[in-house]
């Protein structure tokens, strides 16, 4: 599904056993717990989910241009960086609702920001990779985006910034890359260079949109730099960057031929 599509569960093997259970009250089979403290019979408990619902705050990329960063709902690390992890590695997908929650902030925050930009918005999620797809079921960082959506829409109407985004499935890789978590900075960027592409046939959803790039952890910036090369080399214009959870370091990669 590439346009707007709801988001859907993409549980699949134990996920969705235990999604399945859940559903159907059988707590007994398989016991609902806190994905950050364990607490038992909430999939996500109040203290938890503050840690990614924001506010939202703007990271500055040490080599991207002046004003450019990256807008996040957390700081990558402890809680929220053991969040992420069971949302992307355990099946806890019950988590993209609150997760999306807080991408929302970031997003209007990154809109309120950019009183330069007059069109429509459409955001472009960082493709998962196929292996990461298959093993989750799904590409999660979509899901994400959508839900983000959905959760910003009050907001976004409130503030007068026109219709709700899109969300564009467009990028594809157009060859295997190693998993970046395993990578250095500098391996992340030779890894990632030339990898990601605009779907043929696609570019046409670029037209006369202003595009910002989601991601669900944002760390070195090397991803979304490549993804923004993309973008630009395909004739769009890349107005933000936004990510679930941002990385807090003084350090990034150059993206100042490939922002406008
Ligand atoms: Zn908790």
């Amino acid at each position: 599904m590439l346009f707007d599509a709801e988001a859907e569960s993409f549980a699949s093997g134990p996920a969705a056993w235990r999604q399945a259970c859940r559903r159907l009250g059988l707590g007994l089979i398989w016991p609902v717990v806190c994905a950050g403290c364990g607490a038992p019979d909430v999939p996500l408990c109040v203290l938890c989910r503050r840690v990614v619902a924001g506010p939202a705050f703007f990271q500055p990329m040490v080599g991207w241009p002046p004003g450019w960063g990256v807008w996040g709902a957390t700081a990558y690390g402890g809680t929220a960086a053991k969040l992420v992890l069971s949302w992307k590695e355990r099946g806890r997908h019950d988590l993209t609702g609150p997760f999306g929650a807080g991408l929302a902030s970031a997003l209007v925050a990154c809109r309120e920001a950019d009183s330069a930009s007059a069109g429509s918005w459409q955001l472009v999620p960082v493709p998962s990779t196929s292996g990461a797809r298959r093993r989750r079921g799904g590409d999660l960082v979509a899901g994400l985006a959508r839900r983000a959506v959905r959760s910003a829409r009050p907001a976004w109407l409130a503030g007068g910034y026109g219709p709700p985004p899109g969300v564009a499935e467009i990028l594809t890789h157009r060859r295997v890359v190693r998993d970046q978590g395993e990578l250095s900075s500098r391996a992340r960027r030779k890894n990632l260079a030339g990898a990601l592409a605009v779907r043929p046939g696609l570019r046409f959803a670029l037209l006369q949109r202003d595009c910002v790039i989601v991601d669900d952890v944002v760390t070195t910036g090397a991803t979304v730099a490549e993804a923004a090369r993309a973008l630009t080399s395909a004739g769009a214009r890349v107005v933000g960057v936004c990510g679930l959870s941002v990385t807090l370091r003084r350090q990034g990669v150059s993206t100042s031929e490939y922002l406008l």
